[in-house]
């Protein structure tokens, strides 16, 4: 029915973009008619109109109007290259013309799929030699509940069922990625979460961590698995899965002496942990994992985002040798797979991706450049009226938005939530070219590892100025 709405210039989006000919309002009629969004309250987008984005160079974008935005949430925290890479549209287009698809179920396999594997098993940690491809982060993490269970099975406890997650994590939206989520919002609506997955709380310092120091409430955060592992019975518990920064939280850094504890309890416990590498993967936390940042070993890691800076969809398990060895010797079939495991395409992608970031050193540029810069910046940032506090890591960071500065985290005066102040906030950035989240009244970004230490001053102007609205806005 919709295709008559449809004119020449909708049909041929790559050729308008350059001519800057969309007819927004049309486009914006049509996504309201038609397109159901991910997380989207559609009465309200029907009265705003979506914005349309364009084009994409390094770390802009274009709207419909022409309009030039900083992309400070790397699409969603993925474009870790940065837009416009001609190179990995061209091993895309070489790769479709040669193999545009072939499986790798029932014995075969493709020349892309085995190379990221093994640059894959490179670059992870010396413990993980296999890896598990799936499409998504939700993909990713749904497998690690049926691999975690399986390995137990063949360890002869099939009673290990169930994996211990966050309060306030986000690891995807299938039944299985949103049960392991910690997200009330998500939890109310389907159901969940579905059997044999609990929740402990975050290690959220500023929220949770009053009356003790950091390294303590890192100990203290941690124990709540121990004592949910007791609870539960150690011989109960499969697995603990956690993000090494909790992204889609708000960016909720732990304290150092955190993760550390937490394996520590894992390994008491003979329990699997996963880390969820989602967002930290690929450079973001100025390590190519973020479990490497932490210090931490784990026993699987999910990727996803980052592999191919969101390019072209793809996702999996990086299984270190203590799951593998187990379902390669012992587990015959592991009857779990996706059409799309290992696509020629998306892993040619990926190829061309880890190529730019290698050859550029991108994440070596967050460690030693750019992620010093940001947190630089953001602390600047920190003396603006509006700002309780700022934390950054690689290249997230966080401005907490509060009524009234505290000489701590923990004595500053909140704004009550029906202010909605991080949404007044996030409206300035939108109006004002640059992309920012709002959890809460907290303001995140994660933009595109290619920054500059310019881009970033940039981006940290647009920041103060878009305050200095919502401070107007408050008075
Ligand atoms: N895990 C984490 C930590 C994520 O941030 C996300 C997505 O934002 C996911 C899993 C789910 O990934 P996907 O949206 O590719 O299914």
């Amino acid at each position: 029915a919709a295709m008559l709405a449809l004119d020449a210039t909708m049909l041929a989006p790559q050729r308008a973009a350059r001519q800057e000919a969309f007819d927004t309002q049309a486009l914006q009629r049509l996504d309201s008619a038609h397109f159901l969004h991910p997380f989207t309250d559609h009465a309200a987008l029907r009265k705003r109109g979506a914005r349309v984005m364009v084009r994409g160079q390094g770390i802009y974008l274009w709207d419909s109007e022409g309009n030039r935005v900083i992309d400070g949430m790397s699409g969603l925290w993925c474009v870790n290259a940065g837009y416009g890479r001609t190179s990995i549209s061209q091993a895309v287009y070489q790769q479709m013309e040669t193999l545009p698809f072939y499986n790798s179920f029932f014995n075969t396999t493709t020349v892309p799929a085995v190379r990221l594997a093994t640059l894959l098993a490179e670059l992870a940690p010396p413990q993980f030699e296999h890896v598990f491809f799936t499409s998504s982060g939700s993909e990713a993490n749904d497998t690690i509940v049926r691999m975690v269970r399986r390995y137990w099975d063949l360890m002869g406890q099939p009673q290990r069922q169930v994996i211990i997650s966050r309060r306030n994590a986000y690891h995807g939206s299938t039944m299985a990625g949103a049960s392991l989520g910690g997200m009330d919002g998500m939890h109310a609506q389907g159901g969940l979460p579905i059997p044999g997955i609990v929740h402990i709380g975050q290690p959220h310092y500023a929220q949770e961590g009053q009356g003790m120091t950091e390294a303590e409430f890192g100990l203290h955060a941690a124990g709540w698995l121990e004592q949910k592992i007791l609870e539960l019975g150690p011989d109960q518990v499969a697995a603990f899965i956690g993000e090494p920064v909790q992204g889609a939280g708000g960016v909720i850094i732990p304290p150092v002496t955190y993760w550390p504890e937490i394996k520590r309890i894992c390994d008491k416990y003979d329990i699997l942990l996963v880390s969820d590498e989602v967002i930290c993967g690929f450079g973001r936390l100025g390590t190519w994992f973020g479990c490497e940042l932490m210090q931490v070993q784990p026993d699987l890691i999910t990727f996803a985002k980052g592999v191919t800076s969101g390019y072209v969809p793809l996702g999996g398990v990086l299984v270190g040798s203590r799951v593998a060895q187990t379902l390669i010797e012992k587990g015959g079939d592991f009857n779990h797979g996706f059409t799309y495991s290992g696509h020629p395409v998306a892993c040619a992608a990926a190829l061309e991706n880890l190529r730019i970031l290698i050859e550029e050193k991108l994440v070596e540029k967050v460690a030693l450049e750019t992620g010093p810069h940001l947190a630089a910046t953001f602390a600047g940032l920190a003396s603006h009226p509006l700002v309780g506090h700022a934390e950054s890591c690689g290249l997230v960071a966080g401005l907490n938005l509060v009524r009234r500065k505290g000489d701590t985290v923990h004595d500053c005066e909140h704004f009550d939530s029906a202010h909605a102040v991080g949404m007044i906030c996030r409206g300035h950035m939108f109006d004002n070219g640059v992309i920012m989240r709002a959890v809460g009244d907290r303001m995140i970004v994660a933009p595109p590892l290619v920054i500059t230490k310019e881009q970033i001053d940039e981006m940290a102007e647009r920041i103060r100025f878009c305050l200095d609205q919502t401070l107007i806005d408050l008075r």
